[in-house]
């Protein structure tokens, strides 16, 4: 028989596709140019079997959803004490792309803001690494999660430095308060780099399923980083993954995930499912509208919001 998996999320999609709110984020020039009314979901079961719909194998950049990946593989190759001493687990209440430090320690407060990610980057691969080969390692990890090469989108990486004032300010603050020794412009470039590989939105829900798999991505088998690594992942996730919308996103959805600003979500449940959707529309916080929408479907239907008894 076949699955009703699919005829399922087809009318989710359905659903949700009459809202026309939010607005396409317009402060890199090229994603500006996205087609607004894209609308895709993958949801990945532990076992890398993936159920799909609407524009699941349509490219975009990855973004903020970057972030928890390398911090995962900055935990992995430098440890959970060394991270920690540079950057902290609170969540912040600002925007993403805020200028702060915690007052005493100077650490980001997260990871999940600029001013943590940009610091992550910096601790993937082996302490002192040529920029070339920690980029390699940000690359060649996060694709991993994904379980196949993922490849840079020159042009949206060259349009986001040309508009990369904030986080050349918040690389030269890093460097200013010695969390980061490396070159700012460097730094910011790599990152912007990072935030520019493409994927799918199955891709997004196979990179959940890994780390709802503790860690082994299913269709490859490799286990890319310790189950350790993947629970303080996600549960930063959990309290700081959704910008400052992150209290309601865990009331109402109840799921560890991050968004970006290309209209990305990514959702892991821990032993359960891996999520992905995609929508280019944002909300005021930077969350993809039809996004939301489509988790908090997803959650109800599936009954998976983490604080409820199964
Ligand atoms: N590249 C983006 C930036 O740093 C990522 C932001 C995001 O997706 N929120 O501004």
């Amino acid at each position: 028989m076949r699955s009703p998996i699919p005829e399922y999320l087809d009318e989710v999609l359905r659903t949700c596709e009459g809202d026309r709110a939010g607005a396409v984020a317009d402060y890199v020039p090229e994603l500006a140019a996205a087609d607004a009314e894209q609308l895709a979901v993958a949801v990945s079961a532990v076992d890398g079997t993936v159920y799909e719909a609407g524009d699941s194998r349509t490219s975009f950049t990855v973004q903020s959803i970057s972030k928890p990946f390398t911090y995962a593989l900055a935990l992995a190759d430098r440890g959970c004490e060394a991270v920690l001493a540079k950057i902290g687990v609170e969540p912040s209440g600002e925007a993403f792309n805020e200028l702060s430090l915690e007052q005493g320690s100077a650490r980001p407060r997260n990871p999940m803001i600029n001013v943590g990610a940009l610091t992550a980057h910096t601790l993937a691969g082996p302490p002192g690494a040529p920029r070339e080969e920690r980029l390699e390692r940000v690359v060649s990890g996060i694709s991993a999660f994904a379980g196949r090469r993922l490849e840079i989108d020159e042009a949206v990486c060259r349009s986001e430095m040309e508009t990369a004032h904030r986080n050349l300010a918040i690389a030269h603050m890093l460097r200013g308060y010695e969390v980061i020794e490396e070159d700012a412009p460097h730094v910011v470039e790599d990152y912007v780099r990072q935030c520019s590989l493409l994927v799918t939105t199955r891709d997004l829900a196979l990179m959940a399923a890994t780390l709802a798999n503790g860690g082994v991505q299913p269709v490859t088998g490799e286990q890319v980083v310790s189950r350790e690594v993947v629970r303080q992942v996600l549960s930063v996730m959990t309290t700081c993954g959704m910008y400052d919308a992150a209290g309601d996103w865990v009331t109402t959805v109840g799921i560890p995930a991050k968004s970006g600003v290309s209209g990305g979500i990514l959702g892991a449940l821990p032993g359960q499912v891996g999520i992905g959707v995609f929508s280019p529309r944002l909300d005021p916080h930077g969350n993809s509208v039809r996004g939301v929408r489509v988790c908090e479907r997803l959650s109800a239907d599936m009954g998976l919001h983490l604080m409820e008894a199964p």
